[in-house]
């Protein structure tokens, strides 16, 4: 994963110098149900990792239900916990610009639309953000057992929500969200 990032791929803003000066242990979660959703992950994965993202851990992959009013394919999902010197703001320009690299559209008015890449920033620290273009701790993770599964795998022991407080190093099993074994093996 030591491969320098595609320059096609990283915004100009993210270059030399737009880090910050310590690193911060962050969380960012992996989505994708549409193309090949297990090699985008792993794309995703290493471009976090070659931006600047260094990637500690990586959950294991789980096959689950869209959350969405219209039929949709499955979702591979997976969680990293990473460190990372660049700011929360050029954290969230990364991740939409390596969704974009991998095939992510955005339809007008369909927010759960299928994708081929959805990044989330999890939690940065224990930061509290509350700014138009990002909110973190993510609002809806904890209620999205697709987030807890994978990220109490790679969570650091005594991890907790910054606002509640509720421990995210353990989640309880749930059916809908299985893990993944594509033919190469996961
Ligand atoms: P979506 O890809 O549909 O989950 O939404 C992406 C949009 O949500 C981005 O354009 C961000 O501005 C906004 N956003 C707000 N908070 C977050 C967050 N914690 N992680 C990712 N995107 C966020």
């Amino acid at each position: 994963m030591a491969d320098p990032p595609d320059p096609a791929m990283v915004s100009p803003a993210l270059g030399a110098g737009a880090g910050a000066d310590v690193d911060v242990d962050v969380y960012l979660a992996l989505g994708a149900n549409l193309g090949d959703r297990r090699r985008q992950i792993d794309d995703a994965t290493a471009r976090l990792d070659a931006a600047g993202v260094a990637i500690a851990a990586r959950s294991p992959i789980y096959e689950t239900d869209a959350v969405s009013d219209e039929p949709q394919p499955p979702y591979l999902n997976a969680v990293v916990r990473a460190t990372t010197a660049l700011p929360p703001e050029a954290l969230l320009a990364l991740c939409l610009d390596i969704e974009r690299a991998l095939g992510r559209v955005r339809p007008p008015g369909r927010d759960k639309a299928p994708r081929t890449l959805d990044l989330d920033v999890l939690l940065y620290g224990a930061r509290v953000i509350d700014t138009p273009a990002l909110t973190v701790p993510h609002p809806a993770m904890l209620a999205r057992a697709f987030v807890r599964v994978p990220l109490a795998d790679v969570a650091a022991p005594g991890l907790r929500h910054p606002i509640t407080g509720d421990p995210l190093d353990r989640s309880p099993p749930s059916p809908a969200v299985r893990r993944f074994r594509d033919s190469g093996g996961a």
